[in-house]
């Protein structure tokens, strides 16, 4: 091995660029040479390609998004392109690469893995936290601070005026985000993807726990949840319970962004060495997590295909404190 390339794909996540600051570092510290692929899988196949150095990634370990920028592309998900992304990879004498994205970003790289002798191994960077064998993903812990932020604020008008409050956070497919800052504010309910029996906490709230205390509540809506979003659950509200002032407040792209907590920066790190060495040991297509605090290995095949589990002592806990 004397040449890895390494990318960011997909969804960005606060911490990728500490990951692509530790990775090209402790490549180099392995005496390989460093080739940094622009825009994801869409830059592979057009070979937007530039040589990273150690002095590249400085500047860069506390800032969000991706220096490296990301993409979706369409195009790879063709054996044409695929194709001509491994061409480009051929063209640059580079068999070992370095993918630091989500799920999806996995697939692509097994599918490829499948067809071309290419080395993957992956670096789950993602704010919704649902690999499958990893405990944490890049991104998450900022993100959830950053809601956090946003619902205490939210909270402290809700309590001038009496007002509930639905706070649509992000998970399309994963309730981590709400669940854990819902835990972290006080949200009276939180309605995620993976539990249904939570709609009837909702329903309890409004009839008895609202009333009695006189206070305010704050419900947190994952954006997949059945209900439709924060939005749609309101609407609903508003028409069951007129006496209620009800508002939304959609928390959006505030949380892809900024400065990456200080775990978000030392996992990537932690991470983007146990990638290298992963390589350097012969290891392909698989993910690096971290499991119990420890660094472990996780087959694509596993990570991609099996659902990550949402923690229900975590939810027991969530509902014991709004008894
Ligand atoms: P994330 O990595 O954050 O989950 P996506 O699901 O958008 O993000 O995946 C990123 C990219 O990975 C896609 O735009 C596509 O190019 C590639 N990809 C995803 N799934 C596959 C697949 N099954 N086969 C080939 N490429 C894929």
């Amino acid at each position: 091995l004397s040449r890895i390339a390494l990318f960011t794909s997909g969804g960005d996540a606060p911490g990728m660029n500490a990951a692509i600051r530790a990775v090209t570092r402790a490549a180099i510290a392995a005496n390989l040479e460093v080739i940094g692929i622009r825009r994801g899988y869409q830059g592979m196949i057009e070979g937007d390609f530039q040589p990273l150095y150690a002095s590249d990634v400085s500047g860069i370990i506390h800032l969000g998004g991706t220096m490296l920028r990301t993409a979706r592309s369409n195009a790879f998900r063709t054996p044409e392109g695929r194709s001509r992304a491994y061409e480009q990879l051929k063209n640059a004498a580079i068999d070992a690469v370095v993918v630091i994205g989500g799920d999806g970003s996995f697939r692509g790289a097994q599918e490829m893995s499948q067809e071309y002798p290419v080395s993957f191994v992956g670096i789950p960077a993602t704010i919704d936290n649902d690999m499958y064998g990893t405990d944490y993903t890049i991104g998450f812990e900022t993100a959830l601070n950053t809601v956090v932020e946003a619902v205490d604020k939210i909270r402290d008008t809700a309590r001038s005026h009496g007002r509930i409050f639905f706070v649509e956070v992000m998970g399309r497919e994963a309730g981590q985000l709400a669940l854990h800052s819902g835990i972290a504010c006080g949200a009276e309910v939180i309605l995620i993807p993976e539990s249904n029996a939570e709609g009837g906490k909702l329903h309890d709230f409004l009839k008895h726990g609202y009333k009695n205390k006189e206070s305010s509540g704050i419900v947190i809506v994952a954006e997949g949840d059945e209900s439709g979003g924060a939005m749609k659950i309101a609407e609903r509200v508003r028409l069951d319970h007129p006496e209620l002032e009800v508002r939304v407040s959609i928390l959006g792209h505030i949380q892809r962004g900024g400065n990456p907590t200080a775990d978000d920066r030392i996992n990537a790190t932690r991470m983007g060495v146990a990638a290298i060495e992963a390589l350097l040991a012969g290891e392909k297509n698989i993910m690096i997590g971290i499991a119990r605090d420890k660094i472990v290995q996780v087959p694509f095949k596993i990570a991609v295909k099996l659902c990550h589990r949402i923690d229900e002592q975590l939810l027991d806990i969530q509902r014991l404190m709004n008894i």
